[in-house]
Formats: C-alpha cells, sequence, structure tokens
C-alpha cells in the first residue's frame, strides 16, 4: 500500500491484498469517490442496504490521511463539548454524542460481523492540563460532559509517565489497525459482488438529468444516479475552498519494552496538543505520539517539527526503539463540526469533509447520514452537520482564503544568470520556489543530481506551493493540494498535478 508521502507510516507494513475487482457494468447506483476510512465504509453500508457501488480510487485504498492517521476512535472531538454547546445549542451537542455513541457501537458491529482482525480494543482517554493555565479549560470540558451525559472522571493518576496537573478519565474509547479495518471492510465488500477500481483519477464529471457520468483515465464512462466525494476535501472550486483549512500533524511510533500490557489515550491541551496511545500489536507493545501540527505549507524547515516531537517523546516515555515516523494532513472546519450531506447546489452530490483530527469517527459516521439522505430521509443529525449550514464562527483555527490568477503551462526560456546561478545552487536532496521575474519555479534536485522543474502554480487557485522536505511534496500554503517531485497530485482540493517545465537555458 502506497502513501501520499514518502516517510512510511506504522500501518503501511499491512499486507493489503489486491482488491481492485474485475466487473463489466458501467450503470450503477451511487459512485464513490475516494477509498479512506469514508468511502470504504459507505461503499459496504450501501452495499448492506442493496444499493449498488462503484468505490474508485486514484491511488489505493488507505492512501490518503487514512493511512497517516493515529486512528484514535474516540466520543468527543477537536471541538470541545462546551464549545459545540455554545456553538449550537445544548440539543445539538447531546444529539451528536448519542449519535456517536451509535458509531463506536457501529465500528464495532463492522468488525464483529466481518470478522476483521484489526486490534480493536477499548480503553479510556486521559484528557489533563499540563499547566495551571489550562486548567480552567479542563473545567470546562469536564463540566460539559456532566451536562450532557458522556462518562467523565476527575482522576489523580493517568497510565503515562507525563507530569500534568489536572486530569480527567473519558470513558468509552477504542482504538485499532486502520488499513487493516478498511481491508476487512473491502474484502467484504468485494466477496458481495462490489466494485472498486483503482488508480483512477476522477478530473471531471457530467450532472444531466438524474444521471451522473464520470470518465476514468482507462476512457470508461461510467453513469449513477449518486456520486459522493468522499476524498477527504471535495475537488475544485466551491464554498468548502473557504470554509476549511488544511494542517499537517506528525507522528512517532515507539517501540516499548516486554512488560504488562498497558491501556489507554491521552492528551494534554496545548495548542497543537501533544497527544499519544498504547497499540498491541502481534509482536508487542507500541506507543504512538503524535502533535507539533502546522498549517500546511506554511512551515519551511518540516524536519524541525520532528525532531521537536522526537525531542518531546525523548523527554517523557521510555521506549526501546523508534519504529516509524511520518506526516499527514488533516482539515479543520469553520465552526468546528464536519460537513457531511449534501453538496450545496448540486443534484445527487454529497460530500463529507472537515473531520479535523477525528475522521476515524466522522468518517464512519459519514455511513450513517449519508445512505439515509440517498434515501430521502433527513434526521436531526443530517441537519446539524448538513454541508449548506450557515455558521461561520470564527472560533475554530483561521480558514484561509486566496484569490490569485492561475498561471497555465509555461516554458521558460532566456532564463537569466541569476536564475541558472539559482538553480545551480539548489543541492542534491533540496527543493526550492525560484524566481524569474513574474513566473515561478518549484524546482528539485534529486540525491542522484537530476533536477525536476515544474510550474510553482497551483492549478486550483493559483497559489504558490512551498516545499514540504520531510514528505518530499509541494504543499499548498492556500487549501492544501499537494503534488509529488513529478508534480502528480497527492492532495485536492486540485484536480490536476503541477505541469512540467521545460528549459532553455
Ligand atoms: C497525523 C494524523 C492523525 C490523525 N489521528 C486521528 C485519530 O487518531 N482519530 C481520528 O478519528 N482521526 C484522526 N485523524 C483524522 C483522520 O485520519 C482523517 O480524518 C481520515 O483518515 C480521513 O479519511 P477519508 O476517508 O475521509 O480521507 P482519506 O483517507 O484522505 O481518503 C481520501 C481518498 O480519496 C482519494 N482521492 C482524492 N482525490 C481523488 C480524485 N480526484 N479522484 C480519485 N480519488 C481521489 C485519495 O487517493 C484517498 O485515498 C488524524 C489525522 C492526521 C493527519
Amino acid at each position: 500500500m502506497t502513501r501520499d508521502g514518502i516517510n512510511r507510516s506504522f500501518w503501511q507494513s499491512a499486507e493489503s491484498p489486491n482488491l481492485s475487482s474485475d466487473f463489466i457494468d458501467l450503470a450503477f447506483d451511487t459512485i464513490i469517490v475516494g477509498a479512506g476510512i469514508t468511502g470504504v465504509t459507505l461503499a459496504k453500508e450501501l452495499q448492506d442496504r442493496g444499493i449498488k457501488c462503484l468505490l474508485l480510487d486514484k491511488e489505493n485504498p488507505g492512501f490518503g490521511t487514512t493511512g497517516g492517521t493515529t486512528a484514535h476512535i474516540n466520543n468527543f472531538y477537536d471541538a470541545s463539548y462546551n464549545e459545540i454547546i455554545d456553538n449550537f445549542g445544548e440539543t445539538a451537542a447531546q444529539q451528536l454524542l448519542l449519535s456517536t455513541f451509535d458509531t463506536v457501537d457501529y465500528i464495532r458491529n463492522n468488525i464483529i460481523r466481518n470478522r476483521i482482525g484489526c486490534d480493536f480494543s477499548v480503553c479510556d482517554f486521559f484528557l489533563f492540563s499540563a499547566e495551571k493555565e489550562q486548567n480552567e479549560q479542563l473545567d470546562q470540558i469536564y463540566a460539559a460532559h456532566q451536562q450532557i451525559g458522556l462518562k467523565t472522571s476527575r482522576v489523580n493518576s493517568i497510565p503515562f509517565n507525563v507530569p500534568f496537573k489536572k486530569a480527567i478519565r473519558i470513558e468509552g474509547q477504542a482504538q485499532f489497525h486502520p488499513i487493516k479495518y478498511i481491508d476487512g471492510l473491502l474484502s467484504a465488500y468485494i466477496n458481495g459482488g462490489g466494485a472498486l477500481l483503482t488508480n483512477q483519477i476522477i478530473e471531471d464529471y457530467d450532472n444531466d438529468e438524474n444521471k451522473i457520468s464520470i470518465k476514468t483515465k482507462d476512457k470508461r464512462i461510467f453513469t449513477a444516479k449518486n456520486l459522493v466525494w468522499a476524498t477527504h476535501t471535495p475537488p475544485g472550486k466551491n464554498r468548502f475552498n473557504f470554509l476549511l483549512a488544511p494542517y499537517r500533524s506528525y507522528v512517532v511510533v515507539l517501540k516499548l519494552s516486554e512488560g504488562s500490557p498497558k491501556a489507554g489515550q491521552a492528551a494534554d491541551l496545548y495548542d497543537p496538543y501533544h497527544y499519544f496511545r498504547y497499540h498491541h500489536a502481534e509482536d508487542g507493545q507500541y506507543l504512538i505520539v503524535g502533535g507539533f501540527d502546522h498549517k500546511t505549507g506554511d512551515e519551511k524547515d518540516t524536519e524541525r517539527h520532528f525532531d521537536d516531537l522526537k525531542q518531546w517523546a525523548d523527554e517523557h516515555f521510555d521506549y526501546d526503539e523508534l519504529v516509524a515516523q511520518w506526516s499527514s494532513q488533516y482539515y479543520v472546519s469553520a465552526d468546528g463540526l464536519p460537513y457531511i450531506g449534501r453538496m450545496p447546489d448540486e443534484r445527487n452530490v454529497y460530500i463529507a469533509t472537515g473531520y479535523g483530527g477525528n475522521g476515524m469517527t466522522f468518517g464512519s459516521m459519514a455511513s450513517l447520514i449519508i445512505p439515509d439522505l440517498i434515501e430521502d430521509k433527513e434526521t436531526p443529525l443530517s441537519k446539524l452537520l448538513s454541508p449548506a449550514r450557515v455558521k461561520p464562527i470564527a472560533s475554530a483555527k483561521s480558514v484561509v482564503s486566496e484569490g490569485v490568477n492561475v498561471v497555465k503551462h509555461f516554458v521558460m526560456d532566456k532564463l537569466s544568470p541569476e536564475t541558472i546561478k539559482e538553480l545551480d545552487d539548489i543541492s542534491k536532496d533540496e527543493g526550492k520556489v525560484v524566481r524569474f521575474e513574474d513566473k515561478a519555479l518549484a524546482a528539485y534536485r534529486d540525491r542522484e543530481g537530476t533536477l525536476f522543474c515544474l510550474n510553482s502554480v497551483c492549478p486550483h487557485m493559483g497559489c504558490t506551493v512551498a516545499w514540504n522536505p520531510s514528505e518530499h511534496t509541494w504543499d499548498c500554503p492556500c487549501h492544501g493540494s499537494r503534488f509529488d517531485v513529478n508534480g502528480n497530485m497527492l492532495n485536492g482540493p486540485a484536480t490536476k498535478g503541477l505541469s512540467k517545465v521545460d528549459l532553455h537555458f
């Protein structure tokens, strides 16, 4: 299984079966684009409801953030319940909590029903203040949990050797191996006659009277009544470019020495917070530690975030060996809750996005909402999370918008001596944006010395991409589109890659 960065996540060692299916049908009830936790869970759910689906991915299942997650299944969110009560009211917060309990049960039932071996376990979450100044925030979260009925208690100890001022224990959490989980669901889906196509980027579609058509790379045209963008962020230019902010988060996995098995998940209340959890696998016990998030494209020295995380982990944990490190992307919504449901102003098109760091739960919850909508059933939950809601509350992290002219593919000739010198000065394994008159090149020199030059203008809305040295990618700071050194699109909302530049010295 491949992922959208060069660092291998802990989950990539799972041996994913080749599940791309052989089928001749061209017409479906629903086409789902994106085979992460959202698309895969939804495909299986729709199949179980008798709805014929085609599931497509531009690469392979798990290529997106599902392959780079830390896979906590939580019943609370980055937007805390006191914030949700403030922004949406107590009834809405209670509604969300009940649906969250249903979602955690739903994941567990999927595992049991489909006999999926995915290191699933249940545990408690320990949320703590690391400094006195965070006590009030913790108290507010605790009070909100009491108010809406989420089992939470004050505790004097936590199962991690990390100092804290005050701590609470939130019951009813779970965790698993995300790739083994989606592979298990996919196998069941394929065995039940489901259709899956990999390596098929969907750039565009037609939405005519009661019929949506998409054309794949190999020129096959598929039609369906409904289309679901399970692509983590909906592609193209739409209102979600202004309602979502892309962030990167960093993760290390530490192998722990043999000893009595430990259980638990925890986080402090810094912004960005440090989060960690135990993970039991067949070959031993691990600690997964994450944090040091930043807005995509904003940091030149992304390696420093790994260094900071490793230093923080060294200060707080005893371990035998660091076995994996990677970074991955998430999208924060403007009001703290995800957008799941009908795409505004489009007929029979659905989206599920803006999960923040809670996509295991929200990505699964999408399978409780979208099938109902497809069957024309509105629920209080679908109304709460409707993508059409107007609640641009500024309390969530800032959401960026930028409109710039898009520059099309270009040929660079008559480079100035300064530009040639700047390109020459790029070291092996270094990437840099090099400017020339009114244009800019995204230039990367590989370890053998070959130079790869791309148009640095993101094809989505015209922002200039930035080099991410730790994942070897070009990341757009405006809406989070990402590209590899050959220009191939890794993450949307762009639907095309960066164009190659022909240099004429
Ligand atoms: C470091 C990190 C840790 C996290 N930890 C947690 C956690 O502990 N718990 C939790 O609940 N959440 C966590 N999250 C968030 C969670 O992992 C994500 O929200 C979730 O994985 C998103 O799943 P998805 O299926 O919606 O999208 P993805 O997994 O990103 O899948 C989208 C798929 O769409 C495909 N695609 C995109 N565009 C196209 C196109 N045009 N044509 C065809 N295919 C396309 C991609 O190839 C990809 O496979 C974390 C996020 C990060 C970054």
